[in-house]
């Protein structure tokens, strides 16, 4: 368990690079070269088919919201006027 322990989070091995119509866009970084493929449904994982990283796809939609809608990281706390002290 402890070896997991230096693994941060901060670079994803694998990210949401876009949505289409036709599905979702990944880009993976995983096994040292950057690889993209498409995802029609992402499911409850993503297996990447070329080096087989797999990414939650929650953790995946967070992040590609994240990047994509900065307000939503919750600094509307400040505009809060009723909360108390
Ligand atoms: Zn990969």
């Amino acid at each position: 368990m402890s070896e997991l322990r230096n693994v941060a989070r901060a670079i994803p091995p694998m990210y949401i690079d876009d949505r289409s119509p036709d599905g979702h866009i990944l880009v993976c970084t995983g096994g040292g070269t950057e690889h993209s493929f498409a995802r029609r449904h992402l499911g409850l994982s993503v297996e990447c088919p070329i080096c087989g990283q797999i990414a939650l796809s929650v953790d995946l939609i967070s992040e590609f919201y994240r990047r994509a809608l900065p307000v939503w990281t919750g600094d509307t706390r400040d505009h809060h006027e009723s909360e108390p002290p």
